[in-house]
Formats: C-alpha cells, structure tokens, sequence
C-alpha cells in the first residue's frame, strides 16, 4: 500500500513519457469550447454561442424516452445489441434507405454510436493508420484534428475561400487546382462536412462531384458528416455525397440524433456505409464503449418511425424544424446588416458568420490572440452576447481568413435570439 504522500510524490513525478497517446499527443491547453462556455456562464451573457438548442427536443421522442425506461419491458433498461438497437438501426435503414433509393443493410452497414463524436472517432481510429493523410477541408469542427493526430495520421487542410465580398455561403469556395493538389499516394481520406458547420454551406452536386471525382481518381475514403442534413433553406437542396455513382463503396455518412431532435444532450449518432469499411468502426466502438444507452435509442427509433410515416407532410419534424430556423436565419440576418456586421448568409446549418472586420472599437486585450478571439470577449463582457471565434475552425496557416468573422448559433427560443439581437443592436451606439 503506498501511503498518502507518496501517492502524491508519485502523481507529482509522471513524466510525458509515461502517459498514453491521447495525453502524449494531445493537450487540454486552449480548448476554445471550454474559454467561452466559461466566460459566457461567468458573464451571465445571453448564449449564441455553441451549437446547443435551448429548444426542447419534440414532445412524441420526450414521451417515447418515458415510455421506454417506464414501461413494464424489463429489458429496455439493460445493455442492447451493441453495433446499434434493433429498433433504431432498422429505422435508420428504412429513413435512409428510403432518401438515397437503396437496401440499407441495418446489421452490417450501420453503427450506432455515441453522437456523431463517436462515430468520426471511430471512422478515423478505425481507418488511417500512421503516417497516412488526411485532406480536412477547412474551416473544420475542431475535434477532426486531434482524431487524425491520434490515429497517428497527418492532417492536410484546404480552405474554403470567400469571394471578394463574400454575402452568402454560396460564396465560400473550394480551389479545385489547390485541392487535387493536397492528394498524394499517402492520403487515405478526406472529411467532409455538408451542411457545413460554422459557414452554412450546402455542397451543390457540382462540387460534390468534383470531390468525388478526386476520391476515385486517387482511391481515398470519404468521410462526411451530415449532422446538419435537415437543416436546409429554401432553394437549397442536401445531396449526399455517398449517393454519386461510385461513392457509396467508399463514404462513410455521419450524422446526429441531437441535431436532429434537438437533443443534443442524448449524445446518440450513426455512422452509415459498405459492410467492409463498416468493420473497421465496429471494432474501435465495440472495444471502447461496446453499446449506446438503450432508452435513448428506442426513443430515437420511435422518433424516426414517425418522421418516415409523416415524411413529405407539413407536420415532418424534420422539415419544420428547418422552417422554423430558416425565420430566425432571416431575422438574425436583418439585424446583422442593420449594425453593419455583415452576415455570411447561411444555406444551412444553424449558425451564421458575421464579419466584424469594420467594427470601429478598441477591443484589443492585450492577448497574441486572434483578432476574433479579442472580439468575442469584448462582445460577451460588455455587451452580453456570447458567441464562437470563427478563427478556431482554421488550421494555423489559414487562421487569418477566420478571424474577420464571429460565429453564431440560431438555434434559440425567439426569446432567447430577441434578447441576444436586441442587445447586439447597442453595438450601433459604442459603434462612434
Ligand atoms: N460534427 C459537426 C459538424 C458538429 O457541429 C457537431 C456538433 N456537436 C458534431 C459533429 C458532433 O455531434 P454530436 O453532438 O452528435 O456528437
Ligand atoms: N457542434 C456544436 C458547435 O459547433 C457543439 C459544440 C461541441 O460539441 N463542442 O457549436
């Protein structure tokens, strides 16, 4: 038995070298989630920040959680199948089967996971192996990163770039010279994400095609998370990248019951693709977390049942959720403009950049920070508004097309994004 102090002593004295991968290749320094959680709790700002609803999720998927850790089936409460629950990979199957016109085989080409976090730890950890590339195509969700750095991969970046006086998603574009140029004999995968987090780009068939194109020419694997798939305004349609001829055999597509309910907080998501890239996911998720909550899956599955026998119909949650957000996109929007920052109007996704390139205040903290990063503090210590630095979705070298912009997340109460919007228009004060 080691006494107190030497538990202590020992604690005190672990070297780098005696921890694990995660810790050797990975730090806590400088998660950005983790400063503006904290400031905007501290601050008591009005929270358009991360991308989680203060909506609640709909009242048949509540009721259907209650039912299935309430009701008399002993087993509903205890560990299920552990590659996804019956219920909810065959509603999956039948959904998605459904939108992309093919048999989904709910056994073999679908894994449910703890959100889509779990389902891009797996693909990656399941599928690069060291020394292998990966083309991230930026701005990025930050954890893509560190999951290729753990895998023992090299992360390449291509941003989407702005036009000259960028208004709307539309306008961020991806260089298809600089982009065939990043694949070499060592990349294995590019990731994707469409809709797209933080700027709202919806992938026409055109682009999707030329990616495609590049990923068969050079044998690469597709990974895209979709986890904003419904999330689409008008004029805008979501196609799927594994839908284009040959793709299916080599995407994995991601995506997002929290997104998809607004039950962020549930943590469940699947990663959907062919039997044989499927394998290498299963392992990863079985030899770490091995199954899902089994009441949140069945009440998902109850969800999705729904949303497929009412799909097409006004009431589909999925489309009326977007509905609904495409008015807050459009009153956020307004507002933006009135105050002269202007907004990267978004396609999809519910988050919209606003350029605060022209903001005439002295913001500056004293910080080596990012110019957004400064701004975002600014913003939520003295006007009360939290929101994300933009310039964190941005590998180093491309962090200066970030920090022109802050971003912010719509998926609020009205009365929530009133307050927040009311507050922001005081910036046209402080703003002389
Ligand atoms: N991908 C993107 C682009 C996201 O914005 C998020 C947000 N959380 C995720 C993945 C992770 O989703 P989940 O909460 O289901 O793990
Ligand atoms: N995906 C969300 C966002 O982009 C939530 C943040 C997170 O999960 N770290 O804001």
């Amino acid at each position: 038995m080691f006494s107190f102090t030497e538990i202590i002593r020992i604690n005190c004295t672990v070297k780098m070298s005696n921890y694990g991968p995660a810790k050797r290749i990975l730090n806590l320094d400088k998660i950005m989630w983790v400063e503006f959680a904290k400031l905007a709790t501290e601050t008591k700002a009005v929270n358009l920040g991360p991308g989680i609803p203060d909506i609640a999720p709909p009242d048949h998927v509540v009721e259907a959680l209650k039912y299935a850790t309430a009701h008399d089936n002993p087993y509903m409460n205890q560990a299920t199948r552990a590659f996804g629950h019956p219920r909810l990979i065959n509603a999956i199957a039948a959904l998605y089967g459904n939108i992309q016109n093919r048999t989904i085989e709910p056994t073999k080409e679908i894994l449910v996971t703890i959100g889509a976090y779990g389902s891009l730890f797996n693909s990656i950890m399941g599928l690069v192996n060291p020394g292998d590339e990966v083309i991230i195509i930026e701005p990025f969700f930050d954890c893509y990163k560190p999951m290729v750095l753990l895998a023992g991969g090299v992360p390449k970046y291509i941003p989407l770039k702005p036009k000259e006086n960028a208004k709307s998603a539309q306008n961020w574009i991806l260089d298809q010279i600089e982009f065939s140029a990043l694949f070499t004999d060592k990349t294995k995968m590019i990731i994707l994400n469409n809709p797209h987090n933080p700027i709202g780009k919806v992938f026409t068939k055109d682009e999707l095609t030329m990616i495609a194109g590049l990923c068969k020419k050079h044998d690469v694997i597709c990974i895209s998370d979709e986890v904003y798939e419904w999330m689409i305004y008008t004029g805008n349609k979501h196609e799927r990248i594994a839908s284009l001829p040959g793709m299916w055999e080599r995407t994995i597509t991601i995506s997002s019951a929290g997104k998809i309910f607004c039950a962020t907080g549930w943590k469940l998501g699947w990663a959907i693709g062919p039997e044989n890239l499927m394998e290498g996911l299963r392992v990863v998720n079985h030899h770490s977390v091995c199954s899902c909550p089994t009441p949140l899956q069945e009440a998902i599955a109850v969800g999705l049942e729904m949303e497929l026998a009412r799909f097409d119909q006004p009431d589909c949650y999925l489309t009326s959720l977007a509905e609904e957000m495409e008015k807050k996109r459009d009153k956020i929007c307004l507002v933006l403009k009135e105050i002269g920052l202007e907004p990267i109007v978004p396609d999809g996704g519910y988050f919209v950049l606003a350029d605060v390139s022209k903001i005439n205040i002295d913001f500056d903290d004293g910080t080596s920070d990012k110019r957004d990063y400064k701004f975002v503090r600014w913003l939520t210590k003295n006007v009360g508004v939290a929101t994300i630095p933009t310039s964190s979705f941005f590998s180093d070298d491309h962090k200066y097309i970030g920090e022109k912009y802050i971003r912010i997340c719509f998926v609020r109460e009205e009365s929530t994004l009133d307050k927040g919007l009311e507050l922001l228009k005081t910036l046209n004060k402080s703003d002389k």
